[in-house]
């Protein structure tokens, strides 16, 4: 990864927000030489503080590569285990993830020659439950992700603060709304639903649970993900999530969060378990699946990076990169992602 970007100016910046997005965007921003500052309010709740962290190449139902997966994970790969050096500070988690067959359908759609070659660049396929008899309850067989794993954010959001505090450009306070002349890039996360600057952009957000585990004996190397996911932790001590909910948007979490859980587990896994703790937190999702990057239409020096969803490990460090050679030297955003895209919606709010 080039990891220093040229710029051709030299600006100040404000950041709204130490969560993952605005820690990676200072840090490519203060990289290129700009001059930052980092706003954070320590009373506003934070996603990534409670996100489980997990980066997964193929996801969803129907099991297919995400998004820019071919770009995205080289780049994060490369990007996390740099920064733990740069950081000093060991957050970086890969892993196998094994997703076991749901059903029988599933496995003969796997068992065909329907799935796509490259597929194979991130995944192997088994057709039985051998190295996993003691584990999952399906005995279907499964596929194994290979460029998955989990990135501890708690710990690197503490290292990055110790980063910025060591340079002195975070400055602990609420931010309302513009603060001076200099750019200001919001990336308040969930709160970015209420800044009446970007309030016309459509947030999707989505409440989520998880719970600390303790697992006795059992010697997982490996994420399980079928419905819920199973992170081992350390000894005995696992992490299991996350619950999706749109109605109720805040981070408290609930018996009903627990029992989805635990039923969901009971499901999935065969050694018994026991909870520890419970978090919740709402991540920034959007309703078309899509980051939100760009300045604002008529405020010329304000902008957002926002709208990570439950991706944010894996698109932020890609993103966070292209916005700031946007910003230091006029390069273009994906159109995908530029909220240019909602420009409609701004002049019929
Ligand atoms: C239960 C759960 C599980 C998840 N699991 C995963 C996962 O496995 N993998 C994955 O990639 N993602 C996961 N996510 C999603 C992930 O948390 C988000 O994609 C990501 O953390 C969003 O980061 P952010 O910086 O945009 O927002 P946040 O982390 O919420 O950060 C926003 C920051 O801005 C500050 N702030 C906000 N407004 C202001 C203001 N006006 N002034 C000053 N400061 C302000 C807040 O205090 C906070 O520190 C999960 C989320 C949840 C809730």
């Amino acid at each position: 990864m080039k990891e220093v970007i040229e710029p051709k100016l030299i600006r100040n910046y404000n950041i709204v927000g130490q969560g993952l997005a605005g820690s990676v965007l200072a840090y490519f921003l203060v990289k290129s030489g700009q001059n930052v500052k980092i706003f954070d309010s320590p009373d506003i709740p934070s996603s990534s503080k409670v996100a489980a962290g997990i980066y997964n190449p193929v996801t969803g139902k129907r099991l297919v590569k995400t998004w820019l997966a071919d770009k995205i994970f080289p780049f994060l790969e490369d990007f996390y285990p740099q920064l733990e050096k740069e950081l000093n500070a060991k957050f970086f988690h890969p892993m196998p993830l094994f997703h076991p067959f749901p059903e029988v359908a599933t496995q003969k759609f796997f068992k065909s020659d329907h799935v796509h070659e490259d597929f194979f660049d991130f995944c192997s396929v088994t057709f039985e439950t051998i190295n996993h008899q003691e584990i999952v309850k399906s005995s279907l067989g499964g596929i194994t992700m290979k460029h998955a794993g989990w990135v501890d954010l708690k710990v690197m959001l503490h290292a990055f603060r110790a980063y910025f505090l060591e340079r002195t450009i975070l400055i602990e306070s609420k931010v309302f709304s513009q603060i001076t002349e200099d750019t200001t890039i919001f990336c308040e996360g969930f709160n970015g639903k209420f800044n009446p600057h970007f309030s016309y952009l459509p947030f999707n957000p989505v409440k989520g649970e998880i719970v600390d585990i303790e697992i006795q004996n059992l010697d997982l190397q490996e994420i399980i993900n079928q419905g819920v996911f199973v992170i081992p932790l350390d000894k005995n001590k696992f992490r299991l999530g996350a619950t999706y909910k749109w109605d109720v948007l805040d981070f408290i979490p609930t018996e009903e969060g627990k029992n989805i859980l635990i039923e969901k587990y009971q499901k999935l896994m065969k050694p018994q378990m026991r909870i520890l703790s419970q978090q919740a937190g709402v991540r920034p999702a959007t309703k078309d699946r899509r980051p939100f990057l760009g300045m604002h239409p008529e405020i010329e020096n304000i902008g957002i990076f926002n709208g990570l969803g439950s991706k944010g490990v894996s698109l932020a460090p890609f993103f966070a990169k292209q916005f700031v050679e946007f910003l230091v030297n006029g390069k273009e955003l994906y159109p995908e992602v530029n909220i240019n895209r909602f420009a409609s919606l701004y002049l019929g709010h």
